[in-house]
Order: structure tokens, then sequence, then C-alpha cells
């Protein structure tokens, strides 16, 4: 399988909490010779700090800083914006919004919502100032994405991790001219028809593929790695009908378009 294939989305801080030794393990193989690009999204100042320190170890990976819609509170906003002013992040996410439901504070009660709207305008306008990109999460809330509209479209790029909504409504964003990113995971390994289709028919300029190490595993596993990226990237070609290697072409270059050219 292409080494190459970039992964739009892990979580490297906690990827070695679950799996120690997993950093070391990466650099291994990144000096000899198998280089992936690789987007790691960070959550707080510690997690953060110690995450863009794994590149003394020899690894190489973008970084994004976001205030997690899981957890918006306002504790590293000014640290955030300091991280975008000293371009030490690719990326600001994930951000976005939560409203599954599964939590008190992810349920859609006006207070939660007014709160949450109110972390995410502030993170959508550091990266307007910065000319960032946004990585997206959303559960229960694609409302509330088509309602940014207006300051989506000025962005550079808008990545939706973890997409699992119906093809039509990643048509209606790219429509509404946002130029957005849609990444696929190991929900259309799991199963996940919305997903699926969508990995299906989305256009070729669109496509970005991703793990969430360590979260998020294949059935039957108790983490996700970032070595599942292959099952991705292979089950990802099946459902496009394409080979392979050729979908991880298209996917390295989405990605540079979203993350920069290589460093
Ligand atoms: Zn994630």
């Amino acid at each position: 399988m292409d080494p190459r294939v970039p992964d739009a989305h892990l979580h490297l801080f906690d990827l070695e909490s679950a799996s120690p030794g997993s950093i070391r393990k990466l650099a291994e193989e990144e000096s000899s010779g198998r280089r992936r690009r690789r987007a790691s999204a960070c959550h707080d100042r510690a997690e953060f700090e110690a995450t863009e320190a794994y590149r003394s170890e020899g690894l190489s990976f973008d970084l994004s800083f976001g205030i997690h819609p899981q957890h918006a509170v306002w504790d590293d906003a000014e640290f955030l914006a300091n991280l975008a002013r000293q371009g030490r992040i690719a990326a600001i996410g994930e951000c976005g919004f939560e409203f599954f439901g599964d939590r008190p504070a992810w349920t859609r009660t006006a207070g939660n919502e007014k709160l949450q709207r109110a972390v995410f305008e502030f993170q959508i306008g550091v990266a307007r100032e910065r000319d960032l990109p946004v990585v997206i999460h959303q559960r229960k809330a694609l409302d509330l994405v088509f309602a940014y509209t207006r300051d989506l479209k000025r962005l550079p790029a808008v990545v939706f991790h973890a997409w699992a909504a119906p093809p039509r409504e990643a048509e209606a964003l790219l429509a509404r001219g946002i130029h957005a990113y849609f990444s696929f995971g190991t929900p259309i390994l799991n199963g996940n028809k919305k997903a699926a289709a969508s990995c299906a028919g989305l256009p070729d300029g669109a496509v970005l593929l991703e793990t969430d190490a360590p979260w998020q595993p294949p059935r039957g596993e108790r983490l996700c790695l970032p070595a599942h990226l292959d099952r991705v990237l292979a089950s990802a070609a099946t459902l496009r009908g394409v080979e392979p290697g050729a979908l991880s072409e298209l996917v390295e270059l989405n990605y540079a378009a979203v993350f920069g050219p290589p460093r």
C-alpha cells in the first residue's frame, strides 16, 4: 500500500498516551524513508506543547489547535490567538459544534448554543485574520455550519473532519462557495452509510482521508492507529472505483492545498 497518503486528522498526544512508544515508532518509520504527512489536532496548552516537542524526536507533522466544542471554555483563547500570530499552527481546529446530546453540555439548549457559537465565532475570526484553514467537528449542527456560510467562504479552506452526512449536504456547502474538504476515516470501514455515500460521490478536489487515531477504532480493534490509514485508503478507493495509488495522489494534492506544501 502506498505509504504516502496523508492523514488529515489525528491526535498524536492522545495516541502516545493510549499507546506509549507510538511517536518513536512513527519517527523511525519516517527516518527509514516511509514518510507520510499528517495533521495533529490539539485542544489545550499542555497538549500542544507536548505535541510540538515530538518534532525534536524526529517526527514531522502539521499542527492545529482549537477550542473543541465538546469542551467549550475560554481558557486557551489567548494562547490560540498567539499561536496563530506566531505561525506555530497550520490550521485552527477542531472547532465547531457538538449537539449529539449524550452529555448535558452537548444538548442543544439556548445557553449551550450561545456559548458554542461565541467560541466558534472567535476561532473563525482568528482564522480569517491570519488566513488559516479550519478543521470542523460537528455533530447534529449542520444547520449552524450553513448559517456561517458567509464567514466560512472567506477562509482558505474548511476541513470537515469525520464527515458523516449525505453527499447532497457536502455538495450544497461547495455550491455556496466554501472551500470545503471532507475527510473520511474509519466510519467508512465500520458501515456508516452516509459517510460511505459521500466518500463515493464527492468531487476529486474535495476528498481527504484520516484516522482520528487513537479515536474511532475500526470494529474489533481497541484503538485506531496511524497504520489503519491504509485500510481507509483501500476502502475509499473501492467506494470511488479507483486504484488506491491514484486516490493517494489526489489526496496528497488536496492535503497540500489545505496545509501547504511539505516543509
Ligand atoms: Zn479528532
